[in-house]
């Protein structure tokens, strides 16, 4: 057969060849021992959660190391297409702190290595495609659909493996005459890689996390070019990641399977293979075993975390605490570190999936949000409520200085409170400091309304805000007494029939009155910020609604 030939029938507009991408894409000029890395979605407008392991990696052996990290969008499958989602992406992962040096921006593209979106390459793949069939390594295929479902059907009917190869590659050695037949005629194909493999061998691959692996060699004639020039995933992975010069492949385990083809591929396009890394899907428990998390499943888009109100700062860190075993570790012992300031290492990275657990993501997110500065923290919620509770948002807008001073309350010490998670929760945990949503209610059971609404009025007698804490606490306590409650809460514990109650409980008619919740943080600091006027108002208010609540009773 004369490749030569065939090569010139199929790719007669190809004049460029795979010398001359090399040069235009020469190796990068890099210190030793950088990683380029890249992160290769196909956008369809759903962020996936699980999108931030492969990323995060990839950033971090990048960066860590001096490299590149760029974004490529893998748009060859033109039926997923969906205008807007590459845009939507880059903004989605951006808020999580994932920059890429290369790629594709809105409104055009940065980095000497493009066109970074796949559609724009098709020139490119038709050289090395050319070069293979000039080399007999490639081949056209003008198979029908009818004439593959015939094959598949035989295949299961005889119980052997499906695919392309041996006998039932039918294309794989025709005659140059009748391609050109086919040709003339008008007829589309798909170009095929002819597989020199055999599935009774066994190729050894290092895995840079999951280790040593054997693979069976691969035997199929798979395809490279669609019908309609465009590369299949295969193709464009070997021609992309070796122009655009990737030392590093870090992606879903999806792909382990296409592996031993994919070695083919670059030994025959005379590519040095990367390393690879691959990454294990995202698990949940259920029903006590583990699964694997589903599109369905809660949390798994990206946009959910927006709307909930996660710190991108907290969801990048629980993150690192699935990615990294020693992370949580070194940031106990690191409290003022950013991740970014963490040693990220491949070592510590487990070979099987990770477990998504919400518990643990509250948890981290608690500690980071209780990390945060009040400044930092009114921000956040400021920019969260602007979006998704206009109310809340419109308080905050109004006055953010008194915005910032609730949420300085307990912040910023050695064992700052860690309440709230998310910036959903600010509403239901701090409303009250808005009269907006303060909404009074909810006393300790079995007390005399007559009796609360008489302590609260009391209280309004001796209430003055510039007193200190002791003096504070002095009255409340003095009040207790009065009405026959414990000073102190052990006298109560101690002799529980000779009181009402104790300071305790005098203290929670205050915080319920002020507050419509029996748990706040320090009342002392809660009154301070209410400030004076909020403080009278509400017990005011309360002291003779109960009043008039126990009349009517
Ligand atoms: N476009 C592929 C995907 O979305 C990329 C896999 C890779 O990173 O090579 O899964």
């Amino acid at each position: 057969m004369d490749y030569q030939k065939l090569a010139e029938l199929l790719f007669p507009e190809v004049t460029e060849t795979p010398e001359d991408m090399e040069k235009r894409y020469p190796p990068r000029n890099l210190p030793e021992g950088a990683k380029v890395t890249r992160f290769a979605p196909s956008p369809t407008g759903f962020v996936h959660f699980g999108g931030l392991f492969p990323t995060r990696v990839g950033e971090r052996l990048a960066h860590q190391s001096g490299g590149v990290f760029y974004l490529r969008i893998e748009d060859t499958d033109a039926k997923r297409e969906v205008p807007g989602a590459a845009e939507a992406l880059i903004r989605t992962l951006a808020a999580y702190g994932v920059a890429f040096d290369e790629g594709p921006v809105v409104g055009g593209e940065k980095g000497d290595y493009g066109p970074y979106r796949q559609r724009r390459r098709a020139a490119i793949y038709h050289v090395f495609a050319k070069r293979l069939v000039e080399e007999g390594k490639a081949y056209p295929c003008f198979a029908s659909e009818e004439e593959l479902d015939r094959i598949r059907a035989e295949q299961t009917a005889l119980k052997v493996n499906p695919g392309y190869y041996g006998k039932w590659a039918i294309w794989r050695d025709r005659p140059l005459e009748e391609i050109e037949a086919k040709l003339k005629a008008g007829e589309s194909f798909v170009l095929r890689f002819r597989s020199e493999g055999s599935i009774e061998n066994k190729i050894r691959f290092t895995d840079l996390v999951k280790g040593d692996l054997e693979l069976t060699e691969n035997d199929c004639d798979h395809v490279l070019l669609k019908s309609d020039g465009i590369p299949t995933y295969h193709f464009a992975h070997a021609v992309d990641d070796h122009l655009m010069r990737t030392t590093h492949v870090i992606r879903g385990e999806e792909w382990l399977p296409s592996l031993p083809f994919h070695i083919q591929l670059f030994r025959a396009l005379g590519f040095k293979l990367p390393k690879y890394i691959h990454i294990a899907q995202l698990m949940k428990m259920e029903g006590g075993s583990k699964k694997k998390l589903s599109k369905r499943d809660k949390g798994t888009d990206m946009e959910y975390y927006r709307r909930e109100g996660y710190s991108p700062d907290a969801v990048v860190e629980y993150v690192m605490t699935l990615l990294n075993s020693n992370y949580e570790e070194w940031h106990a012992q690191n409290p003022d570190k950013k991740w970014s300031d963490f040693p990220f290492s491949l070592k510590k990275m487990s070979p099987s999936g990770c477990l998504f657990d919400f518990d643990k993501l509250n948890d981290v997110s608690k500690n980071a949000v209780s990390r945060m500065t009040a400044k930092e923290v009114t921000d956040a919620v400021c920019a969260w409520a602007k979006d998704f509770s206009p109310e809340l948002y419109s308080e905050l807008a109004a006055d953010p200085a008194y915005a910032e001073r609730v949420f300085s309350i307990g912040r910023g010490g050695p064992k700052p409170r860690k309440d709230f998670a998310v910036w959903s929760e600010v509403e239901g945990q701090f409303g009250y400091f808005w009269d907006r949503f303060y909404r009074a209610g909810g006393y300790p059971e079995g007390y005399d309304p007559a009796l609360i609404s008489a302590i609260l009025g009391d209280y309004l007698s001796v209430y003055s805000p510039g007193d200190d804490q002791t003096v504070w606490f002095d009255k409340i306590k003095d009040l207790a007494e009065h009405f026959g409650f414990a000073r102190e809460t052990k006298e109560y514990k101690k002799n529980p029939d000779a009181y009402k109650g104790s300071v305790g409980t005098v203290s929670a008619f205050l915080r319920v009155a002020l507050t419509g919740r029996q748990t706040s943080p320090d009342l002392y600091e809660v009154m301070r910020t209410l400030g004076e006027t909020r403080v009278r108002e509400r017990i005011a208010r309360e002291a003779s609604g109960l009043l008039k609540g126990a009349d009517n009773g």
